[in-house]
């Protein structure tokens, strides 16, 4: 009987997956199928291998009973060998199709999941940026791992499961009654006999796992808080020892209640197993001889034998599709997650018929540009500027008053509530998606590197790009003496997200990157984190000539890439509060002047 303690856990459905029991539909059915279809093919031959190794799997047991009765009853030795032979013929023939049947179900699954896998990827890689802030990344990679890899359990065992236990049961009722309808009822009607108690006990084991996991739950939760650095001076500092001690010895005396109640109803579990799946053969065995000897009836000892293996064969398919019910639900609620994920609606995209400019001059124009995250609280209000191809703008403003906002709607990672952005003259959201992109460098605060060589990083940027272009960049960036001081160079790992960097280096690396792509508009979203002097001179250094001779927006927190733009605009709760330069903001006595005196003033640079 195939039912471990994992087929258990899988038997029966948490509260939580019945309350999310999924609605199955004609479409949802039309749906899943349409994944399926393409492999029709292979879909039959599955389907006949299914039926020829459920029926071969059977014969051995048909066989068993000419084996009684020709061979050893009638004394016939040829017969007997013959038989013999056949019989393992068949077993033999029946493993070998399950082992074709096998090859093809997991080859069918892995090319459906291969499908869906890169379906999900690539509508994943087209949702915005909206869809990766709000939803939680574990459960993007779970979507994209364990619900596919589900399907691919649906697809090898559901599926084949429901279809060979069924003809497997079919067959094996029709050959029963065939022999002899009168143990081929009785034989019927001792099913319900193991199942009842086999799901019962099942259950109740089920239910005590449940309870233990809770249990282990709660032990964790005592132990994490208690026992963590800050948790044990809280207990010492309020004399807690004995509450959290009792606290823990109660849950810790409950586990090993539970424990042992789990494994003793394991134990009358295969009491129960072992005592009912022998009554039906002895009632077969009984109703047999009566029929044999009192009622003179031809039936042979081979018949009864047969009718034993038959019903021998039909507790596990019947226990099996009595769980198919939970495992159908499971599978249709895999299949909807999976299909919400798919119609979520990319929201950036390119329009209708999207233009791609012959050249890029490098004019970008807000026009009362209204935004919001969450169609609810306005980020930016009515904001407008031009910023002239060649030139350059300071965004500074306090914490949160929309500045990197306003760095993210240019390459379009979100769409404007209002107003318009225009590229030289142009609506952004008329022009080519990848186009525009490809126009617009960000070097971010938190910069990104794949774990991988320096090297893969620039080349990210530039595949083609030779080792002469990649150190040009970096002496613009100012790190290329880093690099040159590595015994690898350019060959030298970034480690896991760059993580083998510092601060500093990151951003020039970045900043070198941006260069390689050579874009028309350059965004440099200055890093907050302070950055020690040195660190800070030498991507100033790097900076400044390239916004000389760039079109570029600066969110600037330190006074000396301020000095370098050629306008300053001051942000202030969403919008532009003062713009102007520097001398005459500072006289203007408002957010500028404060932030000037809290945050940009440092001696050494104005001396400098
Ligand atoms: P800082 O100088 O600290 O980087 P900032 O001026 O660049 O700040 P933004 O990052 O543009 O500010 O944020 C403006 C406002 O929008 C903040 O109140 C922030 O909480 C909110 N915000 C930013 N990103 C998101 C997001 N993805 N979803 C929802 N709200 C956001």
């Amino acid at each position: 009987m195939a039912m471990g303690p994992r087929g258990m856990s899988r038997g029966y459905l948490t509260e939580e997956e019945k309350a999310n029991r999924p609605k199955v539909t004609l479409p949802l059915l039309k749906r899943i199928f349409s994944y399926l279809a393409p492999y029709w093919k292979q879909m039959i031959l599955v389907l006949t291998f299914i039926v020829l190794s459920s029926i071969m799997g059977l014969l051995p047991s048909v066989l068993t009973g000419r084996i009684i009765d020709e061979g050893l009853i009638n004394r016939d030795m040829r017969m007997l060998i013959i038989l013999i032979v056949v019989s393992l013929g068949v077993t033999l023939g029946a493993n070998l199709i399950r082992v074709g049947e096998s090859y093809l179900n997991n080859w069918i699954a892995q090319h459906i999941t291969y499908d869906m896998r890169n379906k999900m990827y690539r509508h994943l890689q087209q949702m915005s940026q909206k869809f990766f802030t709000t939803n939680n990344q574990g459960d993007i990679i779970t979507r994209m791992t364990s619900d596919i890899s589900g399907v691919e359990r649906v697809v090898t065992s559901t599926f084949t499961s429901i279809l060979s236990n069924s003809i497997t049961l079919i067959v094996a009722v029709i050959i029963m009654f065939r022999e002899n309808w009168i143990l081929a009822t009785v034989g019927v009607l001792v099913i319900p006999l193991f199942t009842i108690p086999t799901r019962w006990a099942g259950k109740t084991r089920w239910e005590l796992t449940q309870d233990a996991q809770e249990c282990n739950d709660e032990i964790n939760g005592i132990l994490n808080e208690t026992l963590s650095v800050s948790g044990q001076l809280l207990v010492k500092l309020f004399g807690k020892e004995d509450y959290e001690y009792d606290r823990y010895k109660n849950v810790n005396y409950r586990m090993i209640s539970l424990n042992l109640k789990e494994s003793m109803a394991g134990r009358w579990f295969m009491v129960i197993i072992n005592t009912f799946s022998s009554v039906g053969p002895m009632l077969l065995y009984l109703v047999g001889g009566i029929l044999m000897m009192k009622y003179n009836s031809d039936l042979t000892v081979g018949d009864i034998t047969v009718l034993v293996a038959l019903l021998g064969k039909m507790y596990g398919p019947v226990n099996s599709l009595l769980n198919i019910q939970v495992e159908w639900i499971r599978s249709m609620a895999l299949f909807t997650r999976i299909f919400e994920y798919y119609d979520m609606p990319v929201e950036i995209k390119n329009s209708e018929n999207p233009v791609t400019p012959a050249h890029v001059e490098g004019n970008v124009a807000f026009k009362n540009v209204e935004f919001s995250y969450d169609n609810e609280r306005k980020i930016l209000k009515d904001i407008n500027f031009e910023l002239k191809s060649g030139q350059s703008i300071a965004l500074v403003g306090p914490s949160g008053s929309g500045k990197s906002t306003i760095a993210n709607l240019i390459p379009r990672l979100y769409d404007v509530c209002g107003g318009t952005i225009t590229l030289d003259g142009a609506d952004i959201r008329s022009l080519d998606l990848a186009w525009l992109r490809d126009q617009v460098g960000i070097v971010s605060q938190e910069t990104y590197m794949f774990n991988g060589t320096i090297k893969e990083n620039l080349l990210y940027a530039k595949p083609d790009a030779t080792d002469e272009e990649l150190m040009a960049a970096c002496k613009k960036a100012n790190i290329d003496d880093f690099i040159l001081k590595q015994e690898k160079g350019l060959d030298t790992m970034v480690g896991n997200r760059g993580l083998k960097l510092s601060g500093g280096e990151k951003q020039r690396l970045s900043i070198a990157r941006v260069l390689l792509k050579d874009p028309a508009i350059l965004i440099f979203d200055e890093a907050t984190a302070s950055l020690d002097s040195i660190s800070e001179k030498k991507i100033q250094d790097a900076i400044n000539p390239i916004i000389e001779s760039r079109t570029s927006i600066l969110i600037a927190h330190r006074l000396s890439t301020i000095l370098a733009a050629d306008e300053i605009l001051v942000i202030r709760d969403g919008v532009i509060a003062e713009r102007g330069v520097h001398a005459d903001l500072v006289k203007a006595g408002g957010t500028y002047t404060e932030l000037y005196e809290t945050q940009f003033y440092r001696p050494e640079e104005e001396n400098a």
